[in-house]
């Protein structure tokens, strides 16, 4: 039939061809069997997977010829694998064996009663004479803005679940990169200072040695490891609280009034390095040594204020408590801030991005463009949240990535989207690269000019 339509001397050619075919694809399957028993490629994956694989054994034959050595430690790490010396594998090493000196202190006397340090009642003398002996070491820099310190850490363990610790990452990363604009110094704490001040009540010892350590701090900003910012350009109304000690975000009727236990935020908040402060973190700490005290001061906690559920006693209620109980003593010098979110509640910030970048621009601050968006509850190191882990992952994801592109967009980036961790280019790289305007003035801000004195 063949013969028929294209005559016989074609025929005779395409009958020769496909042999040639066959034979050709016999001789290809059999390198691939070759290659698969030589180079061990593995499990039958996509075709790409295969190439990929291949690919990565040839390097890797290529790079143990080219550096014999390198063979023979490998060789050696690979029988170490079955020796005593355990694993090479990180997925398969039990992270427990690392900690040593793990038991428990010693049990404090139960009778004697808790102190957060010794007792120091002239601490504006004794930093005013330092600051006076070390002009270098100004606590106001370039005329008015406050020395500024923020403090932040978190559990000197490793977290509960496995992706805890990349999320922590991600929240210090996005605190450097303010810091890094606004000419703020970072200080991460990761000890443990008071063992009786476990958990939320860790910051006080800390934030008190700070203030003593550091006379040339004016202001302490503490803010919680899962806080993040969220607008790079807005720079705190300092001026705002020229006569105040503490700024926290909260309303006074709600505090004052109300002994609303979540009319204030202990998750981001402003201290002023004096006296006062010091007499503040007094009557703060002695609710939070672990243990009965801890437990005894919560029910009184959660009688005494509006809304509050039944557990031990936290920083933040006690907070509310010395304020409303002891309102002559300190609200004078409390600065309860509303106008924008030096802390944010994340449930009624993320899902509005888009809408925000819509129609607003950072610099805000406020509910346009919030300063810090605080996963309050997400307990993103631990093991539970009071809300579902997906959620939290991907509203912590969102923020992230939200701050991060006004980051990013100094260098001409940006995330694909709010919720992709990839970035794509935003502009094409100039040749005068210092011509290129920076919107958001963000890489030479004003507040961050060092004046140099004039000789
Ligand atoms: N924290 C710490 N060390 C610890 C445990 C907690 O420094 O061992 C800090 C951490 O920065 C954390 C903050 O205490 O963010 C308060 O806890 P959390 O944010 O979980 O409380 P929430 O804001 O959900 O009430
Ligand atoms: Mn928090």
């Amino acid at each position: 039939m063949l013969d028929r339509i294209l005559g016989p001397r074609r025929t005779r050619q395409l009958q020769r061809l496909v042999h040639n075919g066959k034979v050709t694809l016999l001789c290809l399957a059999l390198t691939v069997v070759v290659l698969r028993a030589n180079l061990g490629a593995g499990k039958f994956g996509t075709p790409e997977q295969d190439f990929k694989e291949i690919r990565e054994t040839f390097y890797q034959y290529r790079g143990k010829r080219a550096e014999p050595r390198r063979v023979l430690e490998e060789i050696e790490t690979t029988t170490e694998q079955t020796t005593s010396s355990g694993t090479n594998n990180y997925a398969e090493f039990d992270i427990k064996k690392l900690f040593v000196d793990e038991e428990d202190d010693v049990k404090k006397d139960p009778n004697v009663p808790y102190s957060i340090g010794p007792k120091i009642s002239d601490w504006d003398e004794q930093r005013g004479e330092w600051l006076k002996q070390n002009p270098n070491f100004n606590n106001y820099v370039n005329g008015n803005k406050p020395r500024v310190l923020l403090v932040t850490g978190s559990s000197p363990k490793p977290c509960e679940n496995p992706v805890g610790d990349h999320y922590l990452l991600k929240s210090i990363k996005n605190k450097i990169d303010y810091c890094r604009i606004h000419g703020i110094e970072i200080f991460y704490n990761m000890a443990l200072l008071d063992a009786e001040m476990a958990g939320f009540w860790a910051k006080l010892p800390l934030i008190r040695k700070l203030l003593l350590s550091h006379p040339e701090v004016e202001f302490l900003w503490w803010m919680d490891s899962d806080a993040m910012f969220t607008d790079m350009a807005f720079e705190i109304p300092w001026e705002r609280y020229k006569d105040r000690n503490l700024v926290m975000h909260g309303w006074n009727e709600m505090v004052y009034d109300q002994k609303n236990w979540i009319g204030l935020n202990t998750g981001s908040f402003l201290l002023r390095n004096c006296q006062w402060s010091l007499d503040l973190i007094d009557v703060w700490a002695p609710m939070g040594p672990k243990g009965k005290i801890r437990e005894e001061a919560g029910k009184v906690l959660t009688r005494e204020l509006k809304d509050r559920p039944v557990f031990e006693a936290d920083d933040q209620s006690a907070m509310v408590w010395i304020l409303a109980t002891q309102k002559d003593r300190w609200a004078d010098k409390v600065y309860l801030e509303n106008h924008y979110y030096l802390h944010g509640y994340w449930g009624i910030l993320v899902d509005r991005y888009e809408e925000f970048i819509a129609n607003y621009h950072p610099g805000l601050g406020d509910h346009r463009w919030p300063l810090v968006t605080h996963f309050v509850g997400c307990k993103p190191c631990g093991k539970f949240g009071d809300y579902p882990v997906e959620r939290c992952l991907k509203q912590m994801d969102r923020a992230f990535n939200f701050g991060d592109n006004q980051i990013l967009q100094m260098y001409g980036f940006t995330h694909k989207s709010l919720a992709s961790r990839r970035v794509k280019q935003i502009r094409n790289d100039s040749s005068n690269p210092l011509e290129v305007t920076d919107e958001l003035g963000l890489l030479h801000p004003a507040y961050k000019v060092v004046k140099v004195p004039s000789s």
